[in-house]
Order: C-alpha cells, then structure tokens, then sequence
C-alpha cells in the first residue's frame, strides 16, 4: 500500500445530506451522535429526544404544526411548474419535476393554506425541501406573491417558512425575477401594515436569503439552523479570511441582528400566535 488512511475522512456537511431521518429504523443524531429509534424521533416533532437537535420536517408536518391536524384550507393548488428553457443538465428538467412530484406528491417546492396558528387567522406558506431542495423557481415564486396579494386584500397576516438551497437554475432568470417579485409584493404588504413573520429553517441559503427571508416583521429561526447566502468555502476564498465558529448558524445570526428569535419546534406555534396577537392588524 502506498499510504493510508488512520482516520475516515469526515464528509464536508452537506446541507442535502445530512439532517434528513433518512427511511432506516435508527439514525444517528447529528447533534449528539447517538443512535436514535427513528419512530421515537418523529414521534417528538423530529426533534432529539437527547440533546434537542432539530433534523428537517417535511412541509405538511410542518403545516399541521402550525394550523393543526386539519392543516388549514390549501390555496393555490393549480399552479404548475413550466420548462421554458427546455433545460438539461445530467438529466432533463422536466424529468426532474416528475420525480420530484412522485417523491412529494405535490407539484413544485412549495404549499400554502389558510387557516388558524391557535386563534389568529393566517395565509401559511412553506417551502418544502423534499423537492428539489425547496429551490426557489417560477412556481414558488407565484405561490409566494399570490399568498401576499390574498394577505393583503384579506388583511390576514402572512407566515413563510423557509427551506431552500436557493434558486432553482434550471429556470435560468425566470427563477431569480421572483425574488424582485415575492420582495415587491411583500412591501405592499408592509406598507398596507399587514404583517408579515418569517420563519427560517435547516437550510435557508441562496436566493431565498437574498429576498423573502430576510424581509419579515419578525424573524424567527429554529435553533442551529443553516442560514446564509453563499457557502462558507466560496466566501473564505472570495474574502480570504477564515469564518469564524458557528457562523451561518441560526444563534450567530441573532447575535449579529438579523434574527429575532430562536424558537425550539415543539414552541413554534403558540410563539407564533403570540407574535401575531402582538401584531394585530387593525
Ligand atoms: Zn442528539
């Protein structure tokens, strides 16, 4: 042997990777390496029943989460994605889609519903990472405005959870023109003084950071989620400095003001309702 290996490499935290509860019957915690019964883990909102390490929520847990088992009335159902620009990378864009669909049982990376977060009235949009890591393209984009536009005639406060790797570049700029588009339809809203609370979760990168994410009246982060714009790798090149611990975590985005709570699962929904209650919209 010409050398050899005294440790297993560690794989680079991929944030497509890592977190999910995988389809095994134990997985091993991310936060504290324990083996846990996978059951015993969906059982506690996906949440470590050890050390309280979040691993990712599928978007229609994360909706009963917040408007209760019924999950509210589903709005926007009919929108679908296209394929304008007929892309192909390894695989075609179009296929993509279908096995995406097939793996989430919905159409593109998002759902929205109507409904109550205990007794205040809300418009409800979640990302979903499942499918195609809640990148942000024409559909999600539409989704999204469509949601701040009923929010605003209806004077409903508005909730985007978000989950995403960013934008989705199959759809070349149709994909990045949502982000001028949700942002201008969510300052409407804010000038209409309808509010609007962001909830980010494990990950929120890319273009979605750069637009809706950032935009609440209230930002809330799950604890240790990953948020940021590039990845750490591109900005150490790009700023040749070294990042500093923790960085792009939820708890050093609140230490550097741009989260304004971190709000553990099993707390999201009456948090929630608590901030809408202070928010009223008259
Ligand atoms: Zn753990």
């Amino acid at each position: 042997m010409w050398f050899r290996k005294d440790k297993a490499p560690r794989a680079p935290r991929d944030p497509k990777t890592t977190s999910s509860l995988g389809e095994g019957l134990f997985v091993k915690c991310d936060g504290c390496r324990e083996a846990l019964y996978v059951k015993e883990v969906e059982r506690n909102l996906r949440v470590c029943p050890k050390c309280g390490f979040h691993f990712r929520m599928p978007a229609v847990e994360r909706l009963k989460l917040l408007l209760g088992e019924g999950g509210g009335q589903p709005l926007f159902t009919g929108v679908r994605p296209a394929d304008p620009l007929k892309f192909k990378d390894s695989k075609r864009y179009r296929d993509r889609l279908k096995d995406s669909e097939t793996k989430t049982g919905r159409p593109d990376a998002i759902l929205a519903a109507k409904g109550l977060i205990d007794d205040m009235p809300a418009i409800v949009a979640i990302l979903d990472y499942a499918f195609m890591g809640g990148s942000m393209g024409s559909v999600v984009g539409e989704v999204l405005t469509r949601a701040a536009e009923q929010a605003l005639v209806e004077r409903t406060p508005l909730v985007i959870v978000s989950a995403s790797g960013g934008a989705r570049m199959q759809e070349g700029i149709l994909s990045l023109m949502q982000m001028g588009k949700v942002s201008a339809a969510l300052a409407r809203l804010g000038a209409a003084r309808v509010p609007y609370v962001a909830i980010l979760t494990d990950p929120t990168t890319g273009g979605v950071t750069a637009s809706f994410a950032m935009l609440g009246d209230v930002t809330l982060a799950e604890p240790k989620a990953l948020i940021g714009f590039a990845g750490p790798r591109v900005i150490e090149q790009t700023i040749r400095q070294t990042l500093p611990e923790g960085f792009q975590r939820s708890e050093f985005l609140q230490e550097h003001g741009f989260v304004d709570l971190i709000v553990p699962r099993a707390e999201m929904r009456a948090t929630v309702a608590n901030v809408l209650r202070l928010l009223q919209v008259g």
